[in-house]
């Protein structure tokens, strides 16, 4: 039966069935630069399981943890123009860096309140934590305390889980260096469980160390966990019931494979439901934060209604890869599926097959109501043709959706993201009709609908012995002044029998 449930369903009831409420969902981030697809899923994946365990009636918290004390290590094509103002900056932690932009608090907190918009386009109910005030706080102190004090076991674990040998001083804190304020640069040279002598000069390649010496003590709060270490650090300090990663960190040596052995075995703690998922791909590559591949989200929003987006990322198996490709075609062809899967989710569930069961499922997760009734693509045809939203809301009979989806409408023609065949301008006449063309569109009656005028084109075309495509690109011409445009019938219609007629000198 588990096979017919959305992942999303069978994670919740493995929560259910293994954990003790009330439930915690944590996930986390580094915002150094915009964010894209896979930023969606750190939280939209998450958010899910929340939906899914509050249908239960359970009790269940989603911290989402923006994990912005991590070094600087480049600056993001999208902050190209600042490079000079951010370059002195790296290697400081993240919310040590000033917002060029001067809107945020802190270069991560610029895209954190990025995030944080999205999270509300999105409707996902998240508490978001900053890993800095976090570790302020000292809230990780005794975690640090922990691994200092067993820190050859530590060390072990990370090796033999990484596959990699760590180099001598090696420690399981990253101190922050006084003088200069780097973190990226800083090793510590001895310890006595509390207080640590640290030298901040480590060459990391895109920055150096200032040569500083110092001493602190973990009481200070001036150190952050090395990653393999931190991630199962804030599982205990949230008692995590479930966290889900991408597919590199659950690769052979990757973080997974630490996170678990140092919880089991080090901490001799229960480990938290681990879920792994797929890659984002866009046009079947990686997300590249300095090549900058990947449309960015923000982008994205702009164009397709939030529960498209969603609809995307939630509806395939978690592990899948998710290829986005954003073309017209890919998005009207998913605005289309989204429609349908907002029928099926009207239906039985019984009476759904595994796909639709699925599709139905995605819908409830991406929209609390199908937000418009009419075609995306009719609305794009009737505001091509009237340019008169008014119009466009009294022909679909759908004023609402009509003022939902405008927007969306608006920025697919300002970008010119339509499909070739909509990009057209109503002109009859530009190209002198064929007499073919004059009979067909004199035999039309006022009234007909979409499919009346498309099945008397066919008839048409089949009692006088034309070939059908013949006749399509013969009547195109003489509406559009091209070969192809949108579908015939839908256009004849909706311009008015009467109207094409009398254009044409046909009445
Ligand atoms: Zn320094």
């Amino acid at each position: 039966m588990s096979e017919h449930k959305h992942w999303s369903e069978w994670l919740a009831e493995r929560v259910i069935a293994e954990k003790l409420e009330p439930y915690v969902i944590t996930s986390g981030i580094t915002t150094s630069g915009p964010a894209h697809l896979g930023t969606l899923c750190e939280f939209l994946f998450p958010d899910s399981i929340r939906r899914q365990l509050e249908k239960s009636g359970k009790k269940v918290t989603f911290y989402f943890l923006a994990d912005i004390l991590d070094a600087f290590d480049s600056v993001p094509l999208a902050m190209e123009s600042f490079r000079e103002t951010l370059a002195p900056h790296l290697g400081k932690p993240l919310c040590d860096v000033p917002d060029p932009t001067g809107k945020a608090g802190s270069f991560g907190d610029h895209f954190l309140d990025e995030v944080k918009l999205l999270m509300i386009g999105f409707g996902v109910k998240a508490t978001i934590m900053r890993m800095n005030d976090l570790y302020s706080e000292g809230k990780f102190d005794e975690w640090a305390r922990f691994y200092l004090k067993n820190e050859p076991e530590a060390k072990r674990i990370v090796e033999e889980t990484s596959g990699k040998q760590e180099k001598k001083d090696w420690s399981p804190i990253m101190p922050i260096c006084a003088s200069c304020g780097r973190i990226a640069t800083t090793r510590v040279i001895s310890h006595d469980g509390e207080n640590y002598e640290y030298a901040c000069d480590k060459d990391v390649k895109y920055v150096k160390g200032c040569g500083f010496q110092g001493k602190a003590k973990i009481a200070d709060h001036r150190y952050k966990i090395t990653w393999r270490l931190h991630w199962p650090a804030w599982k205990q300090i949230f008692k995590t019931s479930i966290e889900g990663a991408g597919m590199d960190h659950h690769t052979k040596g990757g973080s997974e494979d630490t996170c678990k052995e140092v919880t089991l075995s080090l901490m001799k703690a229960d480990y938290h439901i681990p879920f792994k998922y797929g890659f984002i791909l866009f046009q079947g590559k990686k997300y590249s934060k300095s090549k900058g591949i990947g449309m960015g989200v923000s982008d994205l929003v702009r164009l397709v209604p939030p529960e498209i987006i969603k609809y995307i990322l939630i509806k395939p198996d978690l592990e899948e890869n998710v290829d986005i490709n954003p073309t017209a075609e890919s998005m009207l062809k998913t605005m289309d599926d989204f429609q349908k899967a907002a029928e099926l989710s009207g239906k039985d569930r019984e009476a759904l097959n595994r796909h639709e069961r699925k599709m139905a499922i995605a819908y409830e997760l991406s929209a609390e109501k199908l937000n418009w009734h009419a075609q995306f693509l009719d609305v794009l045809l009737y505001y091509q043709i009237y340019h008169d939203w008014e119009e466009v809301a009294k022909m679909t009979g759908d004023g609402e959706g009509v003022t939902y989806l405008r927007p969306y409408i608006e920025e697919w023609i300002a970008r010119d993201f339509m499909p070739d065949d909509y990009r057209f301008k109503y002109q009859p006449g530009v190209v002198k009709p064929s007499e073919a063309a004059k009979k067909l569109i004199a035999s039309l009656n006022p009234g007909m609908d979409a499919l009346a005028v498309h099945n008397a084109i066919f008839e048409f075309a089949k009692a006088n012995g034309i070939e059908p495509k013949a006749l399509f690109a013969d009547l195109y011409q003489t509406l559009l002044g091209k070969e192809r445009g949108p579908r015939l019938g839908k256009l004849i219609a909706a311009l008015g029998v009467t109207r094409v007629k009398k254009d044409m000198g046909v009445a």
